[in-house]
């Protein structure tokens, strides 16, 4: 399997390549050349099969690693996992919520993650390479990546945060990892700061080359193709359990990454008659379903941080599918974005069956919060909270809905205590975390000061 991209202009790459360059030399990002179908026997010899074997079969097509490092790859990634079914399906009221947050950082980046982290590990090995992975975070990917890759030989991550400006707990979940390869940098500055730092270093192409820079954010296909398999692991239980012959899903959206794992599942034959795209104030992707037009607005901070984005970056890889796979109408289609900030399809596409979506706002979260724990006694946190508000407005008769559950509800406990009234939302993982020893770096918002850090710390590749 190759992978191209998006815009059209990129000499078709193998997996592990797509994997190593994250964004295409041509602006786009990366796509498998075809998308493998899965016939009835295909799926039927699917359904029983426990989730790091049956991650091992969704992905096999698409990679181009030997079925034993494949296998063992998987099985590793998901032992980290604190429980055995790894993402377990819970009847809630009328409809299951898929708990994608039983990772080391209780929130649904781990299925990718911990994957990733395994992944880069295995492909570095091989090529006796170092990467240094640079990140900037406002709270909850930056804690993911480092669970990725702690303790892993040839890799470093080095991971900033805004001084002060993360939630206490989130920077602990960061802060308490010591291994050596691991480096926190509390800015003083914003999350924009932390990100203009890392621009202007990735930038400099010579220095991005000697300490062989890499990213580890959303647009890697790795990542999309981790979040593929529990689509089909919640659809195979909940048809079981329900007789159905297909399930809808409605997932709490940010950079479109999520959901886009589940439109590939569906063009691969796995039986989804609707996505549900939810989202919560920051509401471009609602506006583009619902309205048809896609059109940059100013990002409100909420509830629910991680969906407080206002350009999905995996937006364009559904694009390039809806355009009917014309690199070139893609690259001139987000050409008029980055000049005007707000685009439409044109007349002539053929319109969106699959996808639907709603808009839950703060007040839609707190109630949901609120009424799932009085009526069924089951606490979300906002994340889901958003999906299952919004899931609530399409359920069918004849089809089970299947809400994903983003993030442990006590990575989130006020929000939950703002809902309900009540210190609910516990988890032991996040009450040890007060007592752990930390290791963290100050650092000025200052690209040059960025750059001296990791000229200290890191070796030289090149
Ligand atoms: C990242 C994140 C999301 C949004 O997922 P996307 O792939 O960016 O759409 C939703 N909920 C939580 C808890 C997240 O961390």
């Amino acid at each position: 399997m190759h992978y191209i991209s998006t815009r059209g202009e990129t000499a078709p790459m193998a997996f592990q390549d797509a994997v190593m360059t994250g964004l295409a030399p041509d602006g786009g990002l990366l796509l498998p050349e075809e998308i493998p179908e899965v016939d009835e026997a295909e799926l039927d010899a699917w359904r029983d099969l426990e989730y790091p074997q049956l991650a091992a079969a969704v992905m096999r097509p698409f990679v181009d690693l030997s079925d034993e490092d494949l296998e063992d790859l998987v099985e590793r990634s998901y032992e980290s996992f604190r429980e055995p079914e790894v993402a377990p399906v819970v009847p809630v009221g009328p409809l299951y919520m898929l708990e994608l947050f039983h990772g080391p950082t209780l929130a649904f980046k781990d299925v990718a993650l911990q994957f990733l982290g395994n992944l880069f590990a295995l492909i570095l090995e091989t090529r006796r390479q170092q990467l240094n992975i640079i990140a900037a975070t406002s709270g909850d990917t930056g804690s993911a990546a480092i669970h990725g890759v702690r303790g892993k030989p040839n890799i470093r991550i080095f991971v900033m945060h805004p001084h002060g400006r993360t939630s206490p707990m989130q920077a602990l979940q960061m802060t308490s990892v010591l291994d050596e390869n691991v480096h926190n940098l509390a800015v003083h500055g914003t999350f924009d700061d932390c990100q203009s730092m890392l621009k202007t270093v990735f930038s400099d192409g010579v220095f991005k080359r000697r300490y062989a820079l890499g990213a580890v954010n959303s647009i890697n296909w790795a990542r999309i193709l981790a979040q593929v398999v529990y689509y089909f692991y919640a659809a195979f239980r909940v048809m079981e359990q329900e007789s159905a012959d297909r399930v809808r899903f409605c997932v709490p959206t940010g950079n479109f990454g999520d959901i886009f794992a589940g439109y590939i599942a569906a063009r691969m034959g796995l039986p989804i008659d609707r996505l549900v795209l939810a989202s919560n104030e920051n509401d471009i992707l609602y506006r583009f379903f619902d309205q048809g037009l896609y059109a940059r607005g100013d990002v409100s901070p909420t509830l629910s941080p991680s969906m407080d984005i206002q350009v999905a970056s995996n937006f364009e890889r559904y694009l390039y599918y809806r355009l009917g796979e014309d690199g070139g109408a893609v690259a001139r289609l987000m050409q008029t974005f980055a000049d005007t900030g707000a685009i439409a399809l044109p007349a002539d596409i053929a319109p969106e069956t699959l996808f639907a979506a709603g808009r839950g706002d703060t007040a839609d979260t707190l109630k949901a919060i609120r009424s799932c724990y009085e009526d069924h006694g089951y606490l979300l946190d906002p994340h889901s909270a958003v999906g299952y508000s919004v899931a609530r407005r399409f359920l069918h008769d004849d089809v089970p809905m299947i809400c994903l559950a983003t993030a442990h509800p006590a990575k989130f406990g006020d929000a939950v205590r703002q809902a309900t009234g009540r210190d609910l939302a516990h988890h032991p993982v996040l009450d040890a975390l007060a007592d752990l020893p930390t290791r963290c770096e100050e650092l000025p918002a200052d690209a040059a000061a960025l750059r001296a850090f990791i000229e200290a710390h890191a070796e030289a590749c090149a």
